[in-house]
């Protein structure tokens, strides 16, 4: 990133403030006396009492949990099939391995991502080529698609930024053409909705993930949604070493084969979620709609009251699309952008607002750069986005407090840094 200014020579005439408005970067009184994280889970008794009925039961994993677990988010979901993973990450893996994905070949996606979106695709030798976004959504832009498909892409990815569907209906037609199987990478959107259907439920297999930060929490875990029966059977055997036990699906058969006899058909690994996550996730679940009322309310709050501040713009909420608002990005729009947003994030921070960056592109990490890629993936969007995204806290416990702070240390900060 090119470097056009040093940061202090920026900061520098900011000393002739008054007390009450001089940035605590440059040592006024932070708006907040503790740190507001950017996202956390909401836990409560009812999610207590789940984790301890379960420990207290004859199962810890592999038992009746997560069966349940499994068939109450299909149902929320509007699936046939959901498989609990122990990670979004080794969902991820799942799924790509149950598209039939091989090493050599190619799946597409938006470098606005967690790194664990690409990754997985490497685990199993295939490569990740990264199509550009749209700068009002953070979603992958579907006009830049068609150009990266080779005779070698397998898979396309959508990525649901911010908890915002991507264009399901587009890139399901992409893939339906060119003959790829179609992913939506929902681990931010559970609980929105695109064109009026539940998101996750509008790909070959969608994949979410149940980390603290996300809609709702198992701790770590993750989850494969499917309405295909042979994805299912892959999904299934893929997370538990590559073992069959169904006598139905065996490949050999021998008359003296007894109730034991089990066998391993695929390289397969133990990502097993266990028994006492799955009653966290159950219990989650159900409070789901709650986290996101509020999530969506603290939204519309912060853009009702964002309008008068300078230096900033917020992404479009596309008329088909009800976000999850899993994060609230803003995007600075004071030039030289990476600059300005490092001033805007140090002095956010300093006021105690816990601020964060979704994503530093994919293919800038050192690994993608060394091992992955050596030319560059020419995603001139997603590049800008990153130099001048900054994500504010939200999440479902947020107090009118905590939202008033976030909107008084943002003014502050804009009006300390732009005047
Ligand atoms: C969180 C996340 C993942 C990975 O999920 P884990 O449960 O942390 O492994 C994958 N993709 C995206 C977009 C995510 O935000």
């Amino acid at each position: 990133m090119r470097i056009l200014a040093p940061l202090k020579d920026l900061k520098m005439n900011l000393n002739s403030q008054n007390k009450e408005s001089k940035l605590a970067i440059n040592g006024g009184t932070p708006v907040r006396k503790t740190l507001l994280p950017y996202g956390r889970q909401s836990i409560n008794q009812t999610d207590l009492d789940q984790v301890c009925r379960t420990l207290q039961s004859d199962w810890l994993t592999q038992g009746p949990e997560i069966e349940k677990f499994e068939k109450s988010v299909a149902q929320f979901v509007g699936v046939k099939y959901a498989v609990a993973y122990s990670s979004g990450t080794s969902a991820l893996h799942g799924a790509y391995f149950a598209a039939g994905l091989k090493a050599g070949e190619e799946v597409l996606l938006a470098p606005i991502t967690f790194a664990a979106t690409g990754n997985a695709a490497l685990y199993l030798g295939a490569t990740p080529i990264f199509c550009d976004i749209e700068p009002d959504t953070g979603n992958i832009d579907v006009k830049t698609v068609e150009k990266k498909i080779s005779k070698k892409t397998k898979i396309l990815v959508g990525i649901d930024y911010s908890g915002q569907p991507c264009d399901a209906d587009e890139l399901g037609a992409i893939a339906k053409k060119h003959n790829l199987v179609f992913i939506v990478d929902a681990a931010h959107s559970l609980g929105g909705t695109y064109k009026g259907k539940p998101a996750g439920s509008l790909a070959d297999m969608s994949i979410l993930s149940f980390h603290p930060v996300k809609s709702m929490t198992t701790g770590e875990g993750g989850m494969v949604l499917t309405n295909d029966s042979k994805y299912y059977d892959r999904l299934l055997t893929f997370r538990s070493h590559g073992i069959e036990k169904r006598s139905d699906k065996l490949v050999n058969t021998d008359e003296y084969q007894g109730a034991w006899y089990h066998e391993m058909q695929d390289l397969g690994f133990n990502y097993r979620m266990t028994d006492i996550q799955a009653a966290l996730g159950i219990s989650q679940l159900k409070r789901l709609p709650d986290f996101i009322t509020r999530r969506r309310e603290i939204a519309s709050e912060y853009r009702k009251r964002f309008g008068t501040i300078d230096g900033i713009e917020l992404l479009a909420e596309k008329d088909f699309a009800e976000s999850a608002y899993h994060l609230f990005p803003i995007l600075i729009t004071k030039e030289p952008l990476a600059q300005y947003r490092k001033l805007f994030f140090d002095a956010l921070r300093a006021e105690n607002i816990g601020v964060q960056v979704h994503y530093i592109p994919v293919y800038r990490h050192p690994f993608y750069q060394d091992k992955v890629s050596k030319s560059p993936s020419n995603c001139p969007e997603s590049d800008r986005f990153y130099a001048r995204e900054i994500s504010l806290p939200i999440f479902p416990s947020m107090s009118s407090t905590d939202i008033n702070d976030v909107v008084t240390a943002l003014d502050k900060v804009s009006q300390g840094l732009l005047k």
